[in-house]
C-alpha cells in the first residue's frame, strides 16, 4: 500500500515535467545502470564466489563448491506426506504417524535432513541474522522444487512472526527463504494472532497447544492451492496448525515447504 502510494506520486509529478527532463532522468538512469552492471563485473572478477565452507570457487552461482554441495544432508528416503526420514523408503512410503493420523497438509517437502551443517546454516540464518545463510538455503530449496517439478501454488505464505517477534528479530526467516523461491509472495493473508513461547523449547503435546489459535486468516478469498514456506519441519504443530486455518478459509490444497525435516516422529 505505502510502495504504490510513493509510486502514483512519481508518476504524476513525471506526467506534468516536460519532455526534456523526462529525456534527461532516462540518460541519467541508463549512464546509472550501466555504471553498476561494469562494477558488478568488475566485483565478480576480483572477488569470485567461494564456497562458504571449504572456500574453494564457487558452482552455479551458489556460495557453495561441487564438492560441498554432494556432501549435504539430501533427504532422498523419507514419508511421502510428512517429509519424514525414513531408511530405505525412496519417497513413495507413507510413515506410521501419517498411516494412523493424516496431517491436513497434502505433501510436506524439505530438500535436507536437519543435520550437520545445515542445521548450523538454519542456526546461522535464524539467530544470527545471517541473510547469506537464507539466501543459500532459499536458492537450493528453489533448485529442488524445480528439479521435481513441483506445481506452482497460487500462493506462498511464509510463516509469519507475530509484530513482537518480529521487531526482536529484525527480519522474518520463513519470509527470507520464501523471496528466492521465484513465486509470488502473499504474506498478508495470514497473521499471527497472538505470540507464543519458541517451540524449540516445548515437547510435542506442548508444542501442538502453543499453537491452537496462533494463526488468523486476513484475507476475504482464499486461493485455492497455497504453499506455506517456513525453515524446518520438526512435530508439524505449527505446519498443522496454519494448514488448519487455510482450509477452514477456503485453501483446498495445502503443501509445506521447508529447508530441512527433522528426524523426530511428526506427533
Ligand atoms: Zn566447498
Ligand atoms: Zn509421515
Amino acid at each position: 500500500m505505502y510502495a504504490s502510494k510513493v509510486f502514483s506520486r512519481a508518476s504524476n509529478q513525471g506526467s506534468r515535467a516536460d519532455d526534456s527532463s523526462v529525456t534527461t532522468a532516462t540518460v541519467n538512469r541508463r549512464a546509472r545502470r550501466w555504471v553498476y552492471r561494469w562494477l558488478d563485473r568488475a566485483h565478480t572478477a576480483l572477488y569470485p564466489m567461494r564456497c562458504r565452507f571449504c572456500a574453494a570457487p564457487a558452482s552455479a552461482g551458489l556460495e557453495l563448491c561441487r564438492l560441498c554441495a554432494a556432501e549435504l544432508p539430501w533427504l532422498d528416503s523419507h514419508c511421502r506426506q510428512c517429509a519424514l526420514p525414513l531408511v530405505n523408503a525412496g519417497e513413495e512410503r507413507l510413515c506410521g504417524n501419517c498411516l494412523r493420523h493424516p496431517p491436513p497438509f497434502q505433501r510436506a517437502r524439505a530438500p535436507f535432513r536437519y543435520s550437520h551443517p545445515v542445521d548450523g546454516l538454519i542456526k546461522s540464518m535464524k539467530y544470527g541474522a545471517d541473510l547469506a545463510a537464507a539466501r543459500l538455503l532459499g536458492d537450493l530449496l528453489a533448485d529442488y522444487l524445480s528439479r521435481r517439478q513441483v506445481a506452482l501454488p497460487d500462493a506462498l505464505i511464509p510463516v509469519p512472526l507475530h509484530p513482537r517477534g518480529l521487531s526482536q528479530r529484525g527480519f522474518n526467516q520463513a519470509l527470507e527463504l520464501a523471496r528466492r523461491l521465484g513465486v509470488p509472495l502473499a504474506p498478508h493473508l495470514v497473521r499471527r494472532g497472538r505470540q507464543t513461547p519458541p517451540q524449540s523449547r516445548l515437547g510435542g503435546r506442548e508444542r501442538r497447544h502453543n499453537m491452537v489459535g496462533a494463526f488468523e486468516v486476513t484475507a476475504r478469498r482464499m486461493p485455492a492451492h497455497v504453499a506455506v514456506v517456513d525453515d524446518v519441519l520438526t512435530t508439524g504443530a505449527t505446519a498443522t496448525e496454519i494448514t488448519r486455518v487455510l482450509r477452514r478459509a477456503g485453501a483446498e490444497r495445502v503443501e509445506i515447504w521447508v529447508a530441512a525435516r527433522t528426524h523426530q516422529p511428526d506427533r
